[in-house]
């Protein structure tokens, strides 16, 4: 069966055709790059294919490629309102902002040689994108300027505090804000900040980043008292690797690049004609209008995702005034859901959003510019970016809207449900270490090797299905200490049954379901089994080494300080057909979280899968040991997938499978 993958065309939606996976994709992540409008892949590949000749070249195929280039040109000065100032093309806003830094510095250099007054600090706006501190610190070192970086704070709304800069308007050499925040949508007050910067005697050079605010917000620069403003072309329907940057008339200016003396001598290198005709092609829609939203039907957008969004996670705390922000941003978080989990339940849904945060493999660092607002440490760690272009009609938002609503129903699949009548539960936290092991029929839990880190996250979970925390266990003499602190918990029960080990000896336990967790006395682990008579019948699992023959728990999951990590086969997304034919009995296994499998089940190759999340593989472990189909685990994007693989060779299982770089790559 075919799914299609909806994208925006100029002001329709048009379907790509996927064989691999029945869902597809909505993109709600234009901030971070946006996909490429139609009328610019045009222009693009006629720039390519038809009008590919140089625009320094005199015959006709470089005057043909001259005149898209000062269309390009002319249209760049119109929709920015340059006036007299420079337009040049760049690589891309980071391009810009090295250009106007090195132009800005230079000129500092200079006055300060001629001895002209001139402040000794480099003013930054405390959420600024990492390339404008970056790079005032580099050339700042290269040209040996030695003026003092400073980052200017924002107020809890995240808008510049003027009141500081004020203060601080008389020392600075180079002020550089942004014009709306890339995480958090804020809108800054341009206006207000050149109002303070009048106000002193010799007023610092300026810079304001306008990535985010081409296409949604006014520009005429010329009107402004902003000396430089740099742009990048991916974040408003043009390929990646072309931007702008705008010079003030009469603003100090050095080239970055020498060469050829392109772009009038600002910027050498043989022009990036394919991405200054698609750019063109995007500053043409925006000049001519009919192809992007108003702002108004930007607000309409925003509001119909905000409510959306409400109904979905009812306790959701949205982290920017909306009032100061840009309609096409959402930056929030949700209490109880980490911004990874939040974004691998969206990612399966369909909707490609980021977390606000930076995201590393293992980790994720909490978002600088929100506790920059001085937002509550989980909300900047935990936060979600939504963020829509302006290419945006009814469609695509119904289906945004439906696809939160199911992301919400999804939520609903507890994962600390039971998975087999009567036994006792077990989940793993993962990389950050322990597990619990409860009772569903009971409602007893038990938390073992858990770190006291976790303990918001193990109330929370608690609270959403209604256990108690019977005792917080450790399979370390002095571990479970803190986290017992931290939620008032109590350790291994005074009162509790006595049962026996198969050899006779007595151990204390603590029963959950049919199953008890056992513990010899003086021993450091526990026995998850089953009792027959009093005595300990089958042991499923132990926690430390307290058995030879039972899986084995450690804090980081299965067996795994057992056996050398070995590479478990990989599956390519371009094999799974012959592999499926060669397999045909094969099990497939989906091991995401089962709230991330609700929202958008797959299907590979028209197989259905079986829903075992990793954090509960240890409840499947043992029939997956011994099942004598091939195993094939996928999840969304292949490091889940690897850990199970690597887990079930841990515990001798042959014929293990995992789809390499998960169900992400099954999208063309
Ligand atoms: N400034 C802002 C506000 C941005 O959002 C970005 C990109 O994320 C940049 C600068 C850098 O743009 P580029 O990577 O296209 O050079």
């Amino acid at each position: 069966m075919q799914i299609r993958n909806i994208f925006l065309n100029n002001n329709t939606i048009f379907a790509r055709n996927f064989s691999f996976i029945m869902d597809s994709e909505l993109y709600l992540d234009a901030n971070a790059t946006s996909p490429v409008l139609t009328a610019a892949i045009v222009a693009a590949h006629a720039a390519m294919q038809i009008d590919f000749g140089n625009p320094s070249s005199s015959h006709a195929a470089g005057l043909r490629a001259r005149v898209i280039l000062d269309e390009a040109h002319a249209r760049a000065r119109r929709v920015l309102g340059a006036g007299t100032g420079r337009v040049m093309f760049t690589s891309g806003a980071t391009e810009g902002i090295q250009t106007a830094v090195l132009s800005a510095l230079c000129a500092l250099r200079e006055r300060r040689a001629a001895g002209q007054p001139c402040g000794d600090l480099l003013l930054y706006g405390a959420t600024e994108h990492k390339a404008v501190p970056e790079s005032l610190a580099h050339w700042n070192r290269i040209l040996g300027t030695n003026l003092t970086l400073q980052a200017l704070p924002v107020d809890a709304d995240g808008r510049h505090r003027l009141d500081l800069l004020r203060e601080l308007a008389p020392r600075t050499a180079f002020l550089c804000t942004m014009a709306a925040n890339n995480e958090s949508g804020v809108v800054s007050d341009l206006d207000g900040i050149a109002a303070v910067l009048a106000e002193t005697a010799s007023p610092a050079l300026w810079m304001v980043d306008c990535v985010q605010a081409l296409g949604k917000l006014p520009l005429d620069l010329q009107r402004t008292r902003i000396d430089y403003a740099p742009f990048s072309g991916h974040k408003l329907y043009a390929p990646k690797g072309v931007g702008m940057l705008y010079v003030r008339d009469g603003a100090p200016f050095t080239a970055l690049m020498c060469g050829g003396g392109q772009e009038g001598g600002q910027r050498s290198g043989t022009e990036n004609m394919a991405g200054i005709a698609a750019l063109g092609a995007v500053l043409r829609a925006l000049e001519e209008g009919g192809v992007f939203r108003s702002h108004a039907q930007l607000l309409y957008a925003r509001d119909r995702l905000a409510a959306a969004l409400r109904a979905a996670f009812p306790a959701i705390v949205f982290n920017t005034p909306f009032a100061h922000a840009l309609p096409t941003t959402l930056n929030f978080a949700v209490p109880g859901l980490s911004g990874k989990e939040l974004l691998d339940l969206f990612d399966a849904a369909g909707i490609r959003v980021s977390a606000g945060s930076a995201c590393s493999a293992a980790r994720a660092a909490p978002s600088y510019v929100l506790e920059a607002m001085g937002l509550p440490a989980w909300r900047c760690a935990n936060a979600v970016r939504l963020s829509l272009g302006p290419l945006l009609d009814d469609a695509f938002v119904d289906a945004a809207v439906e696809r939160i609503a199911r992301c919400g129903e999804a939520l609903r699949k507890l994962p600390l449900a039971a998975s087999r009548p009567g036994a006792a539960g077990v989940y793993h936290f993962g990389a950050d270490g322990g597990w619990l092991v409860f009772d569903p029929a009971g409602g007893d839990c038990v938390a073992i090797d858990v770190p006291a880190a976790l303990a918001e996250r193990v109330t929370a979970l608690l609270r959403q299905h209604a256990y108690r925390l019977r005792a917080v266990l450790a399979t370390t003499e002095d571990g479970g200490a803190a986290l017992r602190d931290r939620l008032q918990a109590a350790g291994w029960p005074a009162a509790c049954e006595t049962v026996r080990m198969a050899d006779g000896s007595p151990a204390d336990a603590i029963r959950l379901g049919r199953e008890v967790l056992a513990r010899r006395p003086g021993a450091a682990g526990f026995l998850l089994a089953t009792v027959e008579e009093g005595v300990l019948a089958k042991v499923r699992l132990a926690f430390g080494d307290a058995s030879d023959d039972a899986i084995v728990c450690r804090p980081a999951g299965i067996d795994a300080a057992l056996q050398p990590m070995r590479q478990p086969a990989e599956l390519a997304r371009h094999q799974l057909k012959h592999f499926f034919a060669a397999h045909p009995d094969a099990l497939l296994i989906d091991v995401r979280e089962a709230c991330e499998h609700a929202a958008g089940t797959p299907s590979l190759q028209g197989r259905a899968a079986y829903s075992l999340p990793l954090s509960r593989l240890a409840d499947h472990a043992a029939w997956l040991r011994d099942e004598a189909r091939p195993l094939v685990f996928f999840c969304r994007s292949g490091n889940r997938s690897l850990k199970a693989a690597q887990c079930l060779q841990g515990l001798g299982r042959e014929r293990v499978w995992h789809l390499a770089g998960g169900l992400a790559l099954l999208h063309d």
